[in-house]
């Protein structure tokens, strides 16, 4: 705001012109600068802005006599703010005067001025229903194979009583007089720069171009009613924490005919206790003895499908991993599996007794250095 230049300047136009003068300088500048002339264009952008907001203040009477007195303190300065934007609604009428220019005006008029009231959005148009969000939980082992949940949500379903219409059995609804069905009637508008025809939505109808009489009790006339769907909901194998399902049509009933809004399912996956899950690929940590680690055995490994033999050789070490190609999850939607990997964490013997003690000492006594050759090359090495 600090570098804010002066209204006049930039119309440039004196103080003290007419108005004639203005609006002429005013055109000149959006026929200069108008967005829809620049797309993309940021400094035009801003300086359609500033002229927008100079013209605003400098054609009122009020608002320029207290400009040209006080400056910009002199002018409301929430009223800049008010003057932004320019892609409201198009303004639909014709601009009596300069047709040639028309086409920008339409556009510029609708956020511009603060808009006419003209067209909105058509509210006859077909419109989706609204998607509806809920959330089931699954455990570890039914995300990796597939489930099927109950669900239970609230939504907007057409009306059975009326078919949709909104209009009690019997009847249906009438096509209001006063638009013709149009949803839209015409007024004409004095502005600044002439007078306008232009549209507005219809009040008698509310835009609907129809009048229901006779509203149907069961919707209040709304045409669709809130229900509650119950489903059972399959939920694929191989889907992860987070992700989400969409089934297409199951939300909220569409408006005017429009398509029904979707059911989206959010999945989360209750964390386990033995598998973790990364990708496609699964975690496990096997705890082991210090002799099956020196002995090596046969250890049942728990998978998804189940426990599975896989024999650990002599001499395996804390840490040692192995990978079951194949054994891990499902891929979503696709054929083949991730791997399960297999780590072993060798747990060594705590609250030893006296004895135990002892034969451990005279175990460790008995070692060699072709038993711990590792740790014998490590601390050579500080020697
Ligand atoms: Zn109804
Ligand atoms: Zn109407």
């Amino acid at each position: 705001m600090a570098d804010k230049k002066d209204y006049y300047e930039v119309l440039g136009v004196q103080k003290g012109c007419s108005d004639d003068e203005l609006k002429k300088a005013y055109r000149a500048m959006v026929k200069k600068y108008h967005p829809d002339l620049h797309p993309d264009d940021k400094d035009a952008e801003a300086k359609m802005k500033e002229v927008n907001e100079a013209y605003d203040v400098l054609s009122d009477k009020d608002k320029r006599a207290k400009y040209d007195q006080f400056g910009f303190a002199g002018v409301d300065p929430s009223y800049a703010g008010g003057a932004g934007g320019y892609s409201g609604g198009g303004f639909s009428g014709n601009f009596s005067g300069f047709g040639d220019i028309g086409d920008i005006f339409d556009s510029f008029f609708g956020g511009g001025m603060g808009g006419f009231g003209g067209s909105r959005a058509n509210p006859n148009a077909p419109r989706k229903g609204q998607d509806i969000r809920t959330q089931v939980q699954v455990s570890f082992l039914e995300a990796c194979k597939g489930t099927g949940v109950d669900i239970r949500v609230n939504r907007l379903e057409k009306c059975p009583q009326c078919g949709g219409s909104g209009a009690k059995s019997g009847t249906s609804p009438e096509t209001c007089p006063d638009c013709r069905g149009s949803g839209q009637v015409r007024v004409s508008q004095r502005t600044p720069l002439g007078v306008f025809q232009t549209t507005k939505t219809c009040d008698r109808c509310g835009g609907s171009g129809r009048i229901i009489r006779d509203p149907c009790p069961a919707c209040s006339g709304q045409g669709r009613v809130r229900k509650v769907l119950q489903k059972n909901v399959s939920i694929p194998q191989g889907i992860d924490d987070g992700q989400s399902l969409r089934i297409t049509g199951e939300g909220d009933c569409g408006v005017n005919g429009g398509p029904n809004g979707d059911l989206i399912i959010r999945v989360s996956v209750k964390q386990d206790d033995v598998f973790e899950r990364e990708g496609f690929d699964i975690y496990t940590e096997i705890p082991i003895s210090y002799m099956q680690a020196a002995l090596g055995d046969e250890l049942m490994i728990p998978t998804i499908d189940g426990k599975v033999k896989y024999r650990i050789p002599a001499g395996t070490q804390n840490g040692d991993s192995f990978v079951l190609r194949g054994q891990g999850v499902p891929r979503l939607y696709r054929s083949g599996r991730g791997d399960h990997h297999v780590s072993v964490r060798v747990e060594v013997p705590r609250n030893l007794t006296k004895k135990q003690a002892d034969l451990l000492k005279a175990f460790d006594d008995s070692l060699d250095d072709r038993n711990d050759a590792g740790r014998k090359s490590f601390f050579d090495r500080f020697k």
